[in-house]
């Protein structure tokens, strides 16, 4: 029988060793399936209280009704390839999806036609130029020769909205949301209120729409595309929904928590390499720089951040920086992640 004084000391030592893991896992890159899960509520909860009092950026308002949501929600929402669900802070509270939405559309159209429909006409570069640049499409591929696009930018988003397939402009609007729910786990809706402000001010969007019509990056019907785009961009998500969906994208294409196959495996690379080279505007280099994840941010306050095979993360807060990014949900995630070894280019020279 084990004495019990060797007892005690055999479980401080392993108390401690959990606790150096813990404390090292960032640097020695443990992937978070393999961390407990206090381990990870732990880092949740840390990055929910650092930056709670955070009061750096402002609400988008070139969309009117934006100006008008709750700057202080909060939400953290980390979900595991097992279907684990973290959180922190208010999960409950949706804002609209927005340019989030351009990921989920984009994996529509490489399902329903093929990865090739969107990498051989819009393409998978970034632009160097704002979001929503109307200069991108004068120096774009079709139009002058020059550069491809992505469909994380509105131009390329708006074609790709256009390349979705269905009847009429309900029966494609409807397949969209339901795509978007599969990933999120539960039927989403229209903020009515976001769409009717957004259709009311859009005329830039309308724009753009129509220079890729000209350019023939759209087919047909460019006012129906950048409408039913608009209305895609209303859909309202919380910090779950959100993650959730992410999560879908570190499981290779199955929902985590319902277990459905959203997108075929060899799409979420492909889908991953946009958001890493386009997702977080003119910013998405430094975000690389600083977590080595593909993620994407939306104007309406979430960023969702995808580590392959780890976990799917999401965090919403309104207030954005000068780029467009939210600024709590970047420094968030940046945290969590590196506690949990979630950069995927971070790894430790093998032992020789
Ligand atoms: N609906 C917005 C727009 O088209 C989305 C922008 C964004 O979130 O970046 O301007």
């Amino acid at each position: 029988m084990i004495h019990p004084r060797l007892f005690l000391s055999r479980l401080h030592g392993l108390i401690s060793l959990k606790l150096l893991a813990f404390v090292f896992a960032g640097l020695l890159c443990i992937p978070a399936t393999a961390m407990e899960p206090k381990q990870i509520q732990a880092a949740l909860d840390r990055a929910y209280e650092k930056y709670k009092g955070l009061k750096e950026g402002a609400n988008a308002d070139y969309i009117p009704v934006l100006a008008e949501v709750d700057s202080n929600i909060y939400g953290i929402a980390l979900v595991t390839p097992d279907g684990k669900v973290y959180t922190a802070g208010d999960v409950k509270s949706e804002v609209s999806i927005q340019s989030i939405s351009k990921v989920f559309t984009a994996a529509k159209v490489m399902e329903e036609s093929g990865p090739d429909k969107i990498f051989n006409t819009i393409g998978a570069d970034a632009t160097g130029m704002r979001f929503n640049s109307i200069v991108s499409i004068e120096m774009s591929k079709q139009a002058f020769g020059g550069p491809e696009m992505n469909p994380l930018v509105n131009p390329g988003a708006i074609a790709a909205t256009s390349m979705v397939k269905g009847n009429s402009r309900d029966d494609i609007f409807n397949s969209i949301l339901s795509y978007y729910s599969d990933f999120a786990g539960r039927k989403l809706s229209v903020n009515e209120e976001v769409f009717k402000s957004e259709s009311d001010t859009n005329q830039r969007n309308q724009a753009i729409g129509m220079l890729m019509y000209a350019y023939n990056y759209i087919e047909d019907n460019p006012m129906q595309a950048t409408d039913i785009y608009t209305e895609q961009c209303s859909i309202s998500v919380n910090a779950k929904d959100l993650a959730t969906m992410a999560g879908t994208l570190a499981n290779g294409g199955v929902n985590p928590v319902s277990k459905k196959t959203v997108l075929k495996p060899d799409n979420v690379p492909k889908l991953l390499a946009v958001m890493a080279t386009a997702g977080l505007y003119d910013d998405s280099g430094k975000w690389l720089w600083r977590t080595g994840l593909p993620g994407k941010s939306g104007v309406g306050g979430g960023i969702i951040a995808v580590s392959p095979g780890n976990f799917g993360i999401a965090v919403i807060s309104p207030p954005l920086d000068e780029a467009g990014n939210s600024v709590r949900a970047q420094k968030a995630i940046a945290d969590i992640s590196n506690a949990l070894g979630g950069n995927p280019y971070a790894v430790m020279p093998m032992k020789q």
